[in-house]
């Protein structure tokens, strides 16, 4: 058979439907959609309100193994179903993707639209700037950390009085708190509208948020994969002599702004969970919020159009969400609430929508689950679980991959003992899958390598272990006539009736809600707290912040926390270093290990590849 082309080329070789075509096809009138070209459109978040009375569709999570440098395939198999769902089945049908970084896309990854003919189109579009929404949350959390560095000088260089007259201007027809600066009011206590009427110590204490500077936990962002910007110092010029300090920049994707974009529910819920979020304490001890600094009404400004979802098509033109992708280690790694309300009532109760879990099932299933499911109400009702034979033979313990070099010829090659060692992996998923309470059908993505008697043997393995239906496909290589079978098989696994549940109450102990975790889902033997962990989950008891449902920020690579364990590990001891919270995102993150968030560029970037046609227009070299 002819040699699947490559994923730029089968994604140009289709013309996309104008997308105001596509949005009449799903039933939006021209005041839902905002145009962005003739690709893209933002829904408003307002059909929500005219939607509410709508039954649901179906909602299906598709997630990973572990994953491996082999490549899984869980993008590909989202869009590869979502097409036969539509074509085969004939059901109305959404995919809910993320937003993939531009760090990842100039750097080692290429594109995350899914690949061969089961693609986002167009996917130069949706790998670049698509609508801005990561330039928003760009904009908006380097506003709040100028306004942080800012405010701290302020302070340090005015009295009391003349910080207080600037606060709360002196012109005696405008003179009155604004909105926010009551807010501040009430968190200390003070019950006066009037300006004028503060004693000393309440304008001392109004007028001083006093940050302490070693605290600060909001750094700047932006997105790209710049190493030299881990650790930076500001403050460096002669105007802000005496104010230096270490700080850091992280990737845009990793700011809590984009984790709260993705757990929000709507405007006033936005609103609020941005003014909460904590960007360092006070020398008493006390959080400071971007509220305490005023910014809350200003982040929702820069945010106002990134909270309406992107509208975009598969290649054989089914419709796509895309909207917010926040980190899977210190956030919780799954698109947005808002885009899967909104296409569940847009598909209706026959209808099905389809959304992914980054990483692997362990964090980024556990996550949709237990943050982005409580945080929204919504129950899924089947999981689909991506496998590939060659991935199995790689936790199975087959050779390294070095990126750049061929795939070592075990990968290419029928090895079904090898596969089955490694089964273990996909084994524990399924069991993990289960305990929630879910069906699960394992989708197998064929590679042209695989050979038929590894994929039947894979396909026994899983119907032998739990999983509702295992079917191997190929829509990589065909669209939707690959994944004809998978989508009858989530059909029928959707109809089995469900026992949803979540492994831990909020109400428990956060110590109580890690050991959950790591003994049930990543079967550790115990978990071991370090001391500066205790102190912070005491002060975080203290502050009220106990019930928030727990983020692991786990290596993806391995169910344990050392990465080169393959397979499913037992009898380890979990190590949790740190716990940090983030308010507004609504969790509490223990660190089990070291976190990057600013990854580097490789030796040999995308970068080098990656140019414009100045003939035909053309992108080139994104893949
Ligand atoms: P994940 O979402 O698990 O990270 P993707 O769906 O993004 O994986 O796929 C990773 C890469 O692997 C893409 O470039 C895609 O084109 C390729 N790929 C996926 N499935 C197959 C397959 N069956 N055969 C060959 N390449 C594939």
């Amino acid at each position: 058979s002819e040699p699947v082309p490559r994923d730029i080329d089968i994604a140009r070789s289709q013309t996309p439907k104008n997308v105001t075509e596509l949005a009449e096809e799903i039933g939006l009138s021209t005041s839902d959609v905002e145009l962005y070209g003739s690709t893209k459109a933002k829904v408003n978040i307002n059909i929500l309100e005219r939607l509410a009375e709508k039954p649901l569709g179906k909602y299906v999570i598709v997630c990973g193994i572990t994953p491996t440098p082999l490549g899984e395939g869980k993008s590909t198999t989202t869009i590869g179903l979502s097409q036969a769902i539509g074509a085969h089945l004939k059901k109305n049908v959404f995919a809910c993707v993320r937003q993939p970084s531009q760090g990842p896309t100039f750097g080692i990854k290429g594109g995350a639209a899914g690949g061969g003919y089961s693609q986002v189109i167009p996917m130069e579009e949706f790998n670049l700037h698509l609508t801005g929404d990561i330039h928003a949350i760009t904009a908006a959390n380097n506003l709040l950390a100028a306004q942080i560095e800012a405010r701290m000088f302020h302070e340090a260089t005015q009295s009391d009085k003349n910080l207080y007259a600037r606060l709360v201007p002196n012109d005696k027809n405008t003179r009155k708190f604004s909105a926010i600066q009551v807010k501040r009011l009430t968190k200390l206590g003070i019950n006066k509208t009037d300006p004028d009427s503060l004693t000393d110590e309440e304008i001392h204490n109004f007028a001083r948020l006093d940050i302490d500077p070693t605290t600060i936990t909001w750094q700047r962002v932006m997105d790209t994969n710049d190493r030299f910007l881990r650790k930076i110092r500001v403050g460096l010029s002669d105007t802000e002599k005496g104010h230096e300090r270490d700080c850091q920049f992280d990737i845009s994707v990793a700011s809590e702004i984009m984790a709260v974009l993705a757990l929000t529910t709507g405007y006033a819920d936005f609103r609020s969970r941005l003014g909460q979020m904590v960007v360092a304490s006070s020398k008493q001890g006390v959080p400071i919020t971007a509220d305490d600094l005023g910014a809350s009404g200003a982040l929702m400004v820069l945010m106002k159009d990134a909270i309406h979802p992107t509208l975009m098509q598969t290649f054989e033109g089914t419709p796509v969400f895309v909207h917010a992708g926040p980190f899977a280690n210190i956030a919780h790694g799954n698109s947005s609430i808002i885009a899967d309300q909104i296409a569940l009532r847009l598909v209706g109760r026959e209808g099905f929508v389809l959304t992914e879990a980054g990483f692997g099932a362990d964090i980024g299933l556990e996550k949709f689950i237990h943050i982005k499911c409580r945080a929204s109400g919504l129950k899924p009702d089947v999981v689909v679980l991506v496998a590939t034979v060659r991935a199995l033979k790689m936790h199975g313990g087959g050779p390294q991959v070095v990126p750049g070099n061929p795939i070592p010829a075990a990968y290419l090659e029928p090895n079904c003992a090898l596969m089955e060692k490694g089964f273990s992996n996909l084994k524990k998923h399924i069991e993990n899958i289960r305990k929630f309470g879910l069906q699960v059908v394992v989708a197998i993505n064929r590679f042209t390598t695989d050979s038929d008697e590894e994929l039947g043997f894979l396909q026994r393995l899983c119907k032998e272990n739990g999983a509702f239906d295992a079917v191997v496909c190929s829509h990589w290589a065909t669209g939707s006539q690959g994944a004809a079978t998978l989508a009858e098989a989530v059909a029928k696994a959707a109809e089995q009736p469900s026992d949803f549940r979540y492994l831990y109450d909020l109400e428990q102990s956060i110590e109580e809600k890690i050991e959950v975790i790591a003994k049930e889902v990543y079967g550790a033997e115990k978990i071991e707290i370090s001391p500066a962990a205790k102190v912070q989950i005491e002060r975080y008891k203290l502050q009220g912040f106990n019930n928030f449902p727990i983020c692991m920020a786990k290596t993806h690579l391995s169910l344990s926390h050392d990465s080169s364990l393959k397979g499913a590990p037992t009898g380890f001891t979990l190590p949790i270093r740190e716990v940090r919270a983030s308010v507004g995102a609504g969790f509490l993150y223990p660190l089990v290990g070291t976190m990057s968030t600013m990854p580097g560029l490789p030796t040999r970037p995308a970068i080098f590849d990656i140019d414009l046609n100045l003939e035909t227009g053309n992108i080139e070299g994104l893949f």
